[in-house]
C-alpha cells in the first residue's frame, strides 16, 4: 500500500498500544497485513513523490496529536518500503527481504482506481482514530 496509508495505520496502532516497542512490532505487522490486501501501488517517481508529500504533510499537521509511540508506529510501518525505494533507484540490487516485497505473491497490482480507493477506509479510519483518540 501507499506510504501515507502505512504511516497512518502504523501511527494509529502505535498510539493504541502506547509503548514504543509494541508500536514498532505492530507497525511492522501492519505493513505485512496491509500489503496482503489487494491494492495498487504507485509505479513511478511522480506518484511516489506525491504519496510521500501527502504523508509528510499529514504528519506535519498531526505533530501535536501524536505521542512517541504513534511516531514509532508510523516509522516502523513505513520502514519496509525503504528497500522498495532503494531498489527503484538502483541502490538495492538483490531480492527484497520483506515477505510481501520479494515477488512471491501479487502485490500492488490491482487496477489503479480500485486499488487506490481501497486504501482510503484504512487511512481515514486511522486518521479519525488519531484525531479522536
Ligand atoms: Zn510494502
Amino acid at each position: 500500500m501507499n506510504f501515507t496509508t502505512h504511516a497512518l495505520v502504523g501511527a494509529a496502532l502505535g498510539a493504541h498500544v502506547g509503548s514504543p516497542a509494541a508500536a514498532i512490532a505492530t507497525g511492522l505487522t501492519s505493513h505485512l497485513v496491509l500489503d496482503l490486501i489487494p491494492h495498487h501501488d504507485v509505479t513511478d517517481w511522480r506518484g511516489a513523490l506525491l504519496d510521500v508529500s501527502v504523508g509528510a504533510a499529514t504528519f506535519y499537521l498531526l505533530r501535536s496529536c501524536l505521542a512517541a509511540a504513534g511516531w514509532w508506529g508510523a516509522v516502523a510501518a513505513t520502514a519496509p518500503d525503504l528497500e522498495v525505494g532503494l531498489r527503484h533507484f538502483g541502490l538495492w540490487r538483490g531480492r527484497c527481504g520483506f515477505p510481501t516485497h520479494n515477488g512471491d505473491h501479487l502485490h500492488g497490482r490491482w487496477p489503479p482506481i480500485a486499488g487506490t480507493l481501497i486504501q482510503f477506509p484504512f487511512a481515514l479510519a486511522s486518521l479519525a482514530f488519531i484525531l479522536l483518540g
